[in-house]
């Protein structure tokens, strides 16, 4: 459970400044019009109001193209969500090389096998929207928002068949690795309404809580353990730094500071 500190580098990022001071200089080449179209800028100034409409806000998307030019990645894991931050990353590599010569890879999506998961509220799953599985949800907490999930709108009486193909429910059996022949099951029995919504969730739940318990478990016995954690992040800080500095270098070279 978890990611190996081994294999990969985990790390702070304000504890390495070469972060922001690329998200500086890549600010200074990129057209305020590309930042104001990305889509998740509008939609989630939209969503959670007008307090969020800052320059910082704005110009995160750039952040993130500097966190992943910073270490030259040619790939990227993303969500579906993210296509559009990806892309604003590739135009602006490709403005950098144009104008100061060829030193950012663009970088490609590597998208996973589930690019885009729903909410119980059937709405993009977010920890902003409040509508997250998180790794250290209790059971009675993963209980309430699996039960409290939206499902086939067009069943609204227990006798009428669902369509799970338009049920979020029937996703997360999916997304939780529900083995194929329960599944099979689950479409089986909400076809002919011989499952019900309620059953089928409580279902899911048991699958949701068997797969957090032992991430929870894990996370609890590190969070006992800060200093181990403070010892993996600043070695993680320093191998990132190691990577980061020279790229900083060779950039603040081809555009002459
Ligand atoms: S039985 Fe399950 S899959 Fe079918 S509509 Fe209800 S919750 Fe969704």
């Amino acid at each position: 459970v978890g990611v190996d500190p081994e294999r990969s580098i985990l790390f702070r990022q304000s504890e390495v400044h070469e972060h922001a001071e690329l998200f500086a200089l890549l600010g200074m080449a990129t057209p305020l019009s590309w930042l104001e179209r990305v889509p998740t800028y509008k939609g989630q100034i939209a969503e959670l109001g007008e307090g969020i409409d800052t320059y910082g806000f704005l110009g995160y998307p750039l952040l993130q193209t500097a966190d992943i030019v910073l270490y030259k990645a040619t790939k990227v894991p993303v969500g579906q969500d993210q296509l559009p931050h990806l892309e604003l990353a590739r135009e602006v590599v490709r403005r950098m090389n144009h104008l100061y010569g060829p030193v950012f890879p663009e970088p490609q999506a590597l998208l996973a096998e589930f690019p885009l998961v729903l909410g119980p509220d059937n709405r993009k799953m977010s920890k902003s929207y409040g509508n997250a599985v998180t790794l250290g949800m209790d059971d009675e907490e993963i209980d309430g928002l699996v039960m409290s999930m939206i499902t086939d709108p067009q069943r609204v009486r227990r006798d009428i068949p669902g369509r799970p193909e338009v049920c979020n429910v029937f996703s997360w059996h999916r997304l939780f690795r529900a083995p194929q022949a329960e599944i099979d099951e689950v479409y089986r029995g909400c076809t002919t309404a011989e499952l019900g919504c309620v059953q089928d969730k409580r279902d899911l739940a048991a699958r949701v809580r068997d797969t957090i318990a032992p991430i929870r478990e894990r996370r609890a016995a590190l969070l006992a353990d800060p200093e181990r954690i403070d010892a993996i992040l600043a070695d993680g800080a320093e191998r990132a730094r190691a990577i980061a500095a020279p790229v900083l270098a060779e950039i603040k070279g081809a555009m002459g500071l």
